[in-house]
């Protein structure tokens, strides 16, 4: 008989979006909160029959969600921030939405609360909400979406297994204030805990998955304590239910003796990204525990390799028997796409080497199949698969000598700038004659519904590609034009040419495939169609030096060309599995390397190479750091470091934790770095000036996540704030980050404060 099957979790936006459509048109005010349900409904239950269909055993409910699965369980034990006044019973769908968006469904204008921060969900690029408790904080049952979602399974004739965000997951993935030990939290929301459990066991389920992907963080010795007497508890409350104890995404390491001593039925074993910890698992799993082996990756595009899976569950099954193997995707399949159905443009041989959600289904049910019958080898499943395998590895799509030999000749010369900064920054100043406290922006300006009516215009061929460039030389002329009356310093060329900072590049790399249909959720409604990196990267002809030139040919200040980082581009793409990923990068780095130089070839001063996404790569255990940031760190100085000392490197990052990474980041060794610093009112400066970081750096002095304007005195306030613990010497005045989300506006005015701002500052300091 075959093995037994199941998935963590599937995508809920539905193959076209319909959920993001839905959950906006409920926003808007356009349809009823029937009729979202009644949409949301149909999306369970089409996503349930596929799997029964494909003969899924174990099959999710829970799973859904109308926005974020952690805040579904916020509203689950009433966590609502006391902001949002929640005083009732229950959490109804517009307090859930009022808690992400800060609007009310039906409002519009500026939110009235400050909706709840998100951030990345481990290493992922799906955002949470992110839980905030107080130390008084008091828990109860406001909401019974898993035994209501799993009747509703019920009625429509599927026995599902509910997914439950784990009580200590949900504690430690939250916020709370400094000096307070969250866990202590643990005795009040445990109750809460218990009344879920019995309602769902009430409601006739007998399996429940807890995830609790804290297990494959770094947990202290106080932490991965709380483990046993919190699920020893709750299984008391319902002893007849079968619990699977689920983490991903990385090994249990240290946590993996607590793991098997806890009184779950099913361990879940992530096979894909926690492979190497198979045979140990399989020497210590308890005689009363099945292994849920999740050999399928739920969170990348490939076809699964039927010969690496089978070997490791055909062992699994050698030392446990067929009946304690579970054959499982390594994670929820909401990370990956729907179906490759979708995919009308992309040709067949790329297409068959990928599978999505769908197809992950049926993998699973091969491989629950093959791995109990003696000769599949012979099996015509498995040989396709192997066939579809070797194509890949052979194909000439893939594999492009000279970017091999290019790799092969990287020296360590190569990523290093020919003097130091203090030469450098000499040199450049020279050239470019900057006053102190120079004055610039992060790149992009807003993107007018005009350009985006335009792009589509090409895209779609209503016009041609010289109306296009004209429209886009003319947007250019009107953003340079405009720095210049405002003074700004340095100047960009707007960005308007660009749909998305990784897509843009991607489209012209070589080795980049896009989707059609390729949807994943980012956060909420938004989601995000990522490129596809499937073969060696190389750059046939320059990508932005054309812009550049000409927004430079404008005007007497300098220009600053503005490129993505190969970490950034990497970290927001779906990664070829054949190859390490700091290969991939390496690859990246080397096209844009070819690009700075050819920036700087054509007269352009500055360039700026954005790596946002340079923080979010780093592994989840901290013992892997050393290894990410020493590659991530050397593929940005390897792009960087092609061009003479008088032209000056930028780099961006949109965040603002530096405490742990800053001698990575100042190992970048970018001229000059600008960051997100406003919203923290200059607070993580202190990282910079503990570390003292060496070279120039633009702290955001203007949140642009807003539409607020910034004032003249906040700014200089921040500015002075700055300078009192950094050179002023080495400080710049540029907004958080690009400007391509806000509005024409309110651009004008904060770009005007700030301009005034920098002359204050500039006054005040040299007086
Ligand atoms: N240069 C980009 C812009 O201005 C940077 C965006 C980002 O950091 N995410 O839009
Ligand atoms: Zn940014």
């Amino acid at each position: 008989m075959a093995l037994k099957t199941q998935i963590l979790g599937y995508p809920r936006i539905g193959a076209k979006r319909e959920l993001k459509k839905a959950v906006e048109a409920y926003w808007k005010g356009s349809i009823s909160p029937d009729e979202l349900e009644k949409i949301s409904s149909a999306l369970r239950q089409t996503h349930w029959q596929k799997q029964k269909d494909t003969g899924i055993n174990f099959i999710p409910s829970n799973d859904f969600s109308y926005y974020d699965h952690v805040l579904d369980a916020i509203g689950m034990v009433g966590a609502v921030p006391e902001r949002f006044g929640f005083t009732g019973e229950q959490v109804d769908l517009d307090l859930y939405f009022t808690m992400a968006r800060g609007v009310r469904p039906g409002q519009t204008g500026a939110g009235t609360t400050q909706a709840m921060e998100m951030t990345k969900w481990m290493n992922t690029n799906y955002h949470y909400i992110v839980p905030e408790f107080q130390p008084d904080q008091q828990f109860k049952l406001t909401c019974h979406k898993p035994a209501k979602e799993f009747k509703m399974a019920q009625e429509m004739g599927f026995q599902t297994q509910p997914v439950l965000l784990g009580p200590i997951s949900l504690l430690l993935l939250g916020k709370t204030v400094p000096n307070f030990e969250v866990l202590d939290l643990l005795d009040n929301l445990l109750p809460v805990y218990e009344q879920i459990l019995k309602e769902i066991q009430a409601a006739g389920a007998t399996r429940i998955q807890f995830d609790e992907p804290v297990l494959a963080l770094d947990l202290t010795e106080k932490q991965r304590a709380v483990f046993i007497p919190t699920y020893t508890q709750l299984k008391k409350a319902v002893p007849g239910v079968a619990f699977q104890m689920t983490a991903y995404f990385a090994e249990y390491r240290e946590n993996l003796p607590i793991v098997m001593q806890l009184p779950v039925e099913t361990i879940h074993l992530d096979a894909v990204y926690a492979g190497n910890e198979l045979e140990k698992v399989l020497d210590i799993l308890p005689a009363d525990k099945s292994l849920s082996l999740g050999v399928v990756n739920g969170r990348n595009i490939w076809k699964n390799d039927y010969k690496t899976s089978l070997q490791q569950l055909r062992k699994a099954v050698d030392r446990l028997g067929t009946a304690r193997v579970i054959v499982s995707s390594s994670c929820s399949l909401m990370f990956s796409p729907v179906s490759l159905v979708y995919e009308n443009e992309m040709d067949a041989e790329l297409k068959n080497w990928l599978a999505y959600a769908d197809e992950k289904l049926l993998e699973i049910s091969d491989l629950a199949r093959l791995a109990v019958v003696s000769d599949y080898l012979s099996d015509p499943v498995y040989q396709a698969n192997q066939a579809a395998h070797d194509a890949r590895r052979k194909s000439p799509r893939i594999h492009v000598p000279a970017v091999k030999a290019r790799r092969a000749a990287i020296t360590p010369a190569m990523t290093q700038r020919k003097s130091s900064f203090q030469q450098r920054i000499q040199q450049q100043q020279a050239r470019l004659n900057l006053p102190s406290f120079p004055t610039t922006t992060i790149g992009s300006f807003p993107q007018t519904a005009e350009i985006r009516k335009n792009r589509a215009n090409f895209k779609s061929g209503k016009i041609s590609q010289a109306e296009y460039e004209k429209f886009l030389e003319a947007e250019i002329k009107k953003v340079v034009e405009f720095q210049e009356k405002m003074g700004l310093d340095v100047l960009v060329h707007g960005e308007s040419e660009r749909n998305d900072m990784v897509e843009y590049f991607g489209e012209q790399l070589q080795g980049f495939a896009f989707t059609e249909n390729g949807w994943v959720q980012s956060y909420g409604s938004r989601c995000v169609k990522p490129p596809i990196i499937y073969g060696d990267v190389h750059r046939p002809a320059p990508m932005t030096v054309r812009w550049s030139k000409y927004a430079q040919s404008l005007t007497r200040k300098p220009m600053k060309g503005m490129l993505t980082g190969p970490v950034t581009i990497l970290q927001w793409s779906f990664v070829r599995d054949d190859q390490p990923r700091s290969e991939t990068t390496r690859q990246i780095a080397l096209a844009i390397r070819d690009e700075v130089v050819d920036l700087e070839k054509a007269g352009i001063p500055v360039i700026q190479i954005d790596e946002p996404a340079l923080r979010e790569g780093l592994p989840l255990r901290r013992s892997d750091w050393a290894d990410y940031l020493t590659w991530s760190v050397e593929a940005f100085r390897l792009s960087a470091s092609g061009v003479r000392d008088e032209t000056q490197i930028h780099t961006h990052m949109c965040y603002s934790e530096f405490n742990q990474i800053i001698d990575a980041i100042a190992a970048m060794d970018a001229d000059v770095i600008s960051i997100e610093a406003s919203r923290s009112k200059m607070e993580l400066l202190q990282a910079f000036v503990d570390f003292v970081y060496p070279n120039q750096i633009g702290p955001g002095v203007w949140d642009i996540h807003s539409p607020r304007v910034p004032s003249v005195e906040e700014m200089v306030e921040l500015l002075e704030k700055a300078a009192k613990v950094l050179p002023p010497e080495n400080l710049w005045v540029n907004p958080d980050c690009g400007l391509k989300t806000r509005a024409w506006p309110e651009t004008i005015e904060s770009i005007q404060n700030m301009i005034a701002a920098a002359k204050i500052i500039r006054q005040k300091l040299s007086r």
